[in-house]
């Protein structure tokens, strides 16, 4: 789960991590306030959206007096964000962050995620921070700085030392920073992060380190144990089709192609999208509809998939192991019948029950095109939809 970089903030800032002060804003006026409340005379009006590359595409803007706090804010709330993290169709901006303007020495990276290579939360560093950490990786690679975490131990001071002496950091501003790691390696781990991303990290010419933009996503299957992340959420910011599925305990995820999958397993459902491409197609989502789904369960799957307008054709690729193929087959020729099947079904089952799920399709008076293997399938799709 995604929250906005002021919600970031204040998890951060709980763990001793300085940021700006900063207030969030849904109107014009409301930033105006802010911005009054924050006193001084230089601010940063920003766009909150679960997106990077906010700077780049025009919504983070700095103003120098009221009058532009304003203007900016009645600009930018209620437009349509393209940064290169949201996908050509953009994002409304719908609240805002009213920040301190801050005098900016130099800005640095710094992210924490879990490395699978090593099965260990890894703290990364860069001197190269505000550009994009994928670009340096790509580039310059040895410009990222890494250390692993035993998780028994924690970062130690010692390891944050290390990294803050890499991607030097002035010497006087050391303490600082390694304090600002391990309260952010500690928020990390406290709040079950999948991703922390500070970028940048700034020293300012006050001599103070903070964290000037936070990305924290958190890993959704331990929400339960976080009442106060969960409250973070922005329904706003996700896919309509992903809160559907999620209310069904259905692991959806919206993809750019058009040919829609209805797959038990998320193992089966990642070898029938790889199968698609390689065939020549472009999976629209990826969704496991998991060992234990009931007939509405794969009902409301099959919904989903047909409420998305780029789906021109549909692949079921099922293994009945602990699924059973005809409750499957039921769930397929019920959501037929409740929302039209007007676009190509291509079904391959497999397993328990297999010529029971057959008979109710072969029964159905549903126009579906039978498949014997995951190969047959895939070509029969994709030239489909073609
Ligand atoms: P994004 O990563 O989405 O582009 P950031 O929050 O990183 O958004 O902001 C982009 C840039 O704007 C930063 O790299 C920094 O140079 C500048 N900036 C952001 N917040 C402030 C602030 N409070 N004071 C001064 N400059 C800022
Ligand atoms: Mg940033």
């Amino acid at each position: 789960m995604n929250v906005h970089e002021y919600q970031g903030k204040e998890v951060l800032k709980q763990y001793g991590a300085v940021v700006p002060r900063g207030q969030v804003a849904f109107s014009p006026d409301e930033a105006v306030e802010a911005a009054q409340n924050l006193g001084g005379d230089l601010w940063v009006v920003k766009a909150q959206i679960h997106a990077g590359g906010r700077g780049k595409a025009g919504g983070v803007k700095l103003a120098r007096s009221l009058d532009e706090v304003k203007a900016i804010a009645t600009e930018l709330l209620g437009k349509t964000l393209v940064t290169h993290q949201t996908g050509p169709e953009g994002k409304e901006v719908k609240r805002l962050l009213v920040e301190e303007g801050c005098a900016i020495q130099k800005e640095y990276y710094v992210g924490v995620v879990i490395d699978r290579s090593h099965n260990r939360v890894t703290m990364m560093a860069s001197e190269e921070g505000g550009t994009e950490i994928e670009e340096v990786a790509a580039n310059t690679p040895e410009k990222i700085k890494k250390v692993t975490v035993d998780p028994a131990v924690g970062l130690s001071p010692f390891q944050a030392r290390q990294l803050a002496y890499a991607i030097g950091i002035p010497k006087n501003l050391t303490n600082q920073a390694v304090k600002f790691m391990l309260g952010l390696y500690q928020a990390f781990v406290d709040k079950d992060a999948s991703l922390a991303e500070i970028n940048p990290l700034i020293t300012t010419e006050d001599g103070r380190v903070m964290a000037l933009d936070a990305k924290l996503n958190f890993d959704s299957n331990a929400l339960y144990r976080h009442t106060d992340i969960v409250e973070l959420r922005d329904l706003d910011e996700e896919d309509p089709k992903e809160i559907q599925a999620s209310k069904y305990d259905l692991s959806y995820i919206a993809l750019d192609g058009n040919i829609g999958c209805m797959v038990n397993g998320a193992g089966l459902a990642m070898a029938t999208m790889d199968i698609i491409k390689h065939y020549g197609g472009e999976p629209a989502n990826f969704l496991d509809v998991g060992g234990g789904a009931t007939t509405e369960k794969v009902t409301e799957a099959f919904k989903i998939i047909l409420d998305d307008p780029h789906v021109k054709g549909i692949l079921v690729n099922i293994f009945g192991g602990i699924m059973k193929c005809d409750v499957i087959a039921n769930g397929v020729v019920e959501a037929a019948k409740q929302v039209g099947l007007d676009r190509p079904l291509v079904v391959r089952l497999e397993g328990t029950n297999v010529e029971l799920g057959k008979k109710i399709l072969n029964e159905s008076g549903l126009a579906i095109t039978a498949a014997d293997s995951m190969e047959d399938a895939a070509q029969k799709i994709v030239s489909l939809v073609k």
